[in-house]
């Protein structure tokens, strides 16, 4: 529900070792090329499969960097597969020696390249195994000139990191990126860092990022997300509860097998609804799954992995789910990271009796109002 991309391949553990990195222990497992193979060639029953069959990209990669030493010669296996099939791929990279290559082979993709830092001295300690700010930005221009969308991820956005936040914007607008997507530093209970880690990152920064986010770090990545806008990129936050074009060009470049998102969801309900409508789960299951089976699919993990709360206590692990049950429990429990709950636009119905207004099926009905002000 955030990325409009349904499949990733994410191959060994990432060589740059960022010092942030959830994945730099080493412990992230690896992707097999053997089963991915088999998805893309409908050898497996699995729900990869039944996007690879519709034509879905892959998404080169979220949990590893594609073009580090240990990934970038199956990144260019990959994709002369996906080329060869009519997948698309697209790319999430700090760069690395086969980034063109793959780029020559893939044809007109969308590339997001992070870019943390102004100071190349900064992003030095921070990330010391990973290409330089000033190869990124040589490297985001040249896949612009060579037809691609890209994005930058200032992400994660640190104000101690940054340095020149405007004038990285104009050096990001300058190499013609589209978008800007920006996360605040975010740590899980279980992340452990050495003290060499915290020292080097900052003790405040560290203690600020095991923490949820307050009111004044919020107003700070906010105001950096408003300046980006006045330079003309499009900005993506998550829980960005305004209309935006920020995946337009995924829609636009792969065409087939992409998935409708919570973002998708909410132009809709910008550009169809009167403030204080009523929102129904029909409406958005029907907008979000247009176009997919409705048949039971081994997807539990979707939400399972990130919402563990869910099948412990509340709800019957079923196994295999439809889309329809997926997106059933984000809408019952507000708490799944993808509930539209969490999206200050809308809020839910209550009665005179401020109980919960549900639908003929049992759904809670929520309302939607643009600048999420329900008090008036
Ligand atoms: S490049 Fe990305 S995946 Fe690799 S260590 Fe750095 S943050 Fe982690």
């Amino acid at each position: 529900m955030l990325h409009p991309v349904p499949l990733e391949f994410s191959g060994a553990p990432c060589g740059y070792r960022c010092r942030y990195c959830f994945t730099k222990d080493g412990t992230q497992s690896s992707g097999k090329l053997s089963s991915f193979k088999s998805c893309l060639t409908g050898e497996s029953r699995s729900a990869a499969s039944y996007f690879a069959a519709l034509g879905s990209p892959v998404l080169l990669s979220n949990r590893s960097d594609p073009f580090c030493k240990q990934n970038e010669l199956n990144t260019i296996e990959i994709t002369k597969l996906l080329a060869g099939v009519g997948n698309g791929a697209a790319f999430q990279t700090k760069g690395g020696g086969k980034v063109l290559e793959a780029a020559r082979i893939a044809g007109r993709s969308c590339w997001y390249v992070t870019v943390s830092y102004f100071d190349d001295s900064t992003r030095a300690k921070i990330e010391p195994h990973s290409p330089s700010v000033k190869y990124r930005l040589s490297l985001i221009s040249d896949l612009v000139k060579m037809g691609n969308v890209v994005y930058a991820g200032v992400n994660p956005y640190v104000p101690e990191w940054i340095g020149d936040e405007d004038a990285l914007i104009r050096a990001l607008t300058d190499c013609g990126v589209y978008g800007v997507w920006s996360e605040l530093l975010h740590f899980g209970r279980k992340t452990t860092l050495s003290d060499d880690d915290t020292a080097v990152m900052g003790e405040d920064v560290v203690r600020r990022a095991h923490k949820p986010a307050d009111d004044f770090e919020l107003g700070r990545i906010g105001a950096f997300m408003d300046k980006c806008r006045a330079a003309g990129l499009r900005t993506f936050i998550f829980g960005q509860a305004q209309p935006s074009d920020f995946w337009q060009p995924y829609y636009d470049i792969y065409k087939k097998g992409c998935l409708q998102n919570n973002q998708g969801f909410i132009n809709h309900c910008f550009a169809t609804l009167e403030d204080y409508k009523r929102v129904y789960f029909q409406d958005y299951f029907a907008f979000v799954t247009a176009g997919l089976t409705d048949k039971r699919l081994q997807i539990e993990n979707y939400i399972r992995v990130h919402n563990r709360f869910l099948f412990f206590r509340k709800e019957k692990s079923p196994g295999k789910m439809t889309f329809k049950d997926v997106l059933r429990l984000s809408w019952k429990y507000p708490n799944v990271a993808f509930s539209l709950l969490r999206f200050s636009c809308f809020a839910q119905c209550v009665d005179d009796d401020s109980k919960p207004v549900l639908d003929d099926d049992g759904n809670p009905v929520l309302a939607f109002k643009r600048d999420g002000n329900f008090e008036e």
